[in-house]
């Protein structure tokens, strides 16, 4: 198995990416917002947990956010590996991903991060916003909320991989396969 953590702030291209990395590669894409969007629009139990989280640009607490990713890996578990996007965003949920990862006898293999300018970043959502129907892409306030929850919780995530020695630094502006270019070489020396 290859696990790989794709890791950047709201609007790097993390989505963008993880479809052509599916493509090459096989791996199963475990997106956390993207499940939490499915659960709220079924209205589950977990969706309503989620919620206020969302609607305000907040994190949703770890407990939550970990249980449900247990449960896809274990439905999951045959797969070639696995691509995380979205998660871990706390150093909490880094530690409970490697010991999950571990009940399956498998770990991270390594850990891409797309690089950004804040910016940039803010331009990139707010356009997106325009078509994506997504509530907390729409507005500067709640943009600039998940940016410092970015900034506060999950840049720490990344100290947490260097000491693993996992990690790997894309420059995620240019074009999406310059980009995609870069992260394939990443990825690539794992299938050696
Ligand atoms: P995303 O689609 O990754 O931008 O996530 C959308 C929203 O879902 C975030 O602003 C959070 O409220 C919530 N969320 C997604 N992934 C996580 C996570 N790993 N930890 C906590 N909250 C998350």
């Amino acid at each position: 198995m290859v696990n790989i953590v794709l890791f950047g702030p709201p609007g790097a291209g993390k989505g963008t990416q993880s479809e052509k990395i599916i493509a090459k590669y096989g791996l199963k894409h475990i997106s956390t917002g993207d499940l939490f969007r499915k659960h709220l629009g079924e209205g589950t139990d977990l969706g309503k947990k989620a919620q206020s989280f969302m609607d305000n640009g907040k994190l949703v607490p770890d407990e939550v956010v970990i249980g449900m990713v247990d449960e896809t890996i274990n439905e999951f578990k045959t797969a070639p590996g696995f691509i995380f996007d979205g998660f871990p965003r706390t150093v909490a949920q880094a530690e409970a991903l490697d010991a999950l990862l571990a009940k399956h006898e498998t770990s991270i293999a390594c850990m891409i991060m797309l690089n950004v300018p804040e910016e940039e970043l803010k331009k990139r959502l707010l356009e997106r916003g325009k078509t994506s129907g997504r509530a907390d892409d729409q507005n500067e306030e709640k943009i600039n909320v998940r940016i410092q929850e970015y900034l506060n919780k999950t840049v720490p995530v990344a100290e947490f991989y260097t000491h693993q020695n996992k990690i790997c630094k894309v420059n995620g502006v240019g074009s999406i396969e310059g980009i995609f270019d870069q992260i394939s070489l990443a990825i690539d020396g794992h299938y050696a």
